[in-house]
């Protein structure tokens, strides 16, 4: 299956949201946001499972950046959207939404927004909400796609 990931409040904290992944010296020097604890794990499950994962955030980070916040884990995504590609195709096939993970073949997304899960509905794409606050996450997303 392809997984896509949303990035604020999903994989990175914009404020004190959640615990993170200790960070090593590259990371530091660079200045690099850091990423959720469990992200490693899940990542390496995901692999190992034959899943690809994707990146799909509506930030305007660029791919470069977004490659080195993970890269600097070992974890190299094979795919990234962000705004700038998906404001391009959403506009392409007149989608008002903000995301649209079938449009991109993403089986499964991940996200903290409700609002992307209602417009999931409409689009007919697979959204599963994981909130800040839920530190079962990684186990939650592991059964979400075993079943
Ligand atoms: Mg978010």
């Amino acid at each position: 299956m392809i997984i896509s990931f949303d990035l604020d409040d999903t994989l990175i904290p914009s404020s004190n949201s959640f615990e993170c992944e200790q960070s090593n010296i590259l990371g530091k020097l660079l200045g690099l946001e850091p990423l959720r604890k469990g992200t490693k794990e899940l990542f390496k499950l995901l692999k190992k499972d034959g899943h690809e994962i994707w990146i799909y955030t509506t930030s305007y980070r660029s791919k470069n950046k977004i490659r080195l916040i993970f890269g600097i884990h070992g974890l190299f995504p094979q795919r990234i959207i962000n705004q700038t590609i998906n404001a391009k195709v959403l506009k392409r096939y007149n989608c008002y939404s903000s995301k649209n993970p079938s449009l991109f073949g993403i089986d499964l997304h991940i996200d903290d927004a409700k609002g992307v899960k209602m417009e999931s509905e409409k689009d007919n794409s697979n959204v599963l909400i994981i909130l800040p606050e839920n530190n079962n996450w990684v186990i939650e997303i592991i059964n979400s796609i075993a079943n």
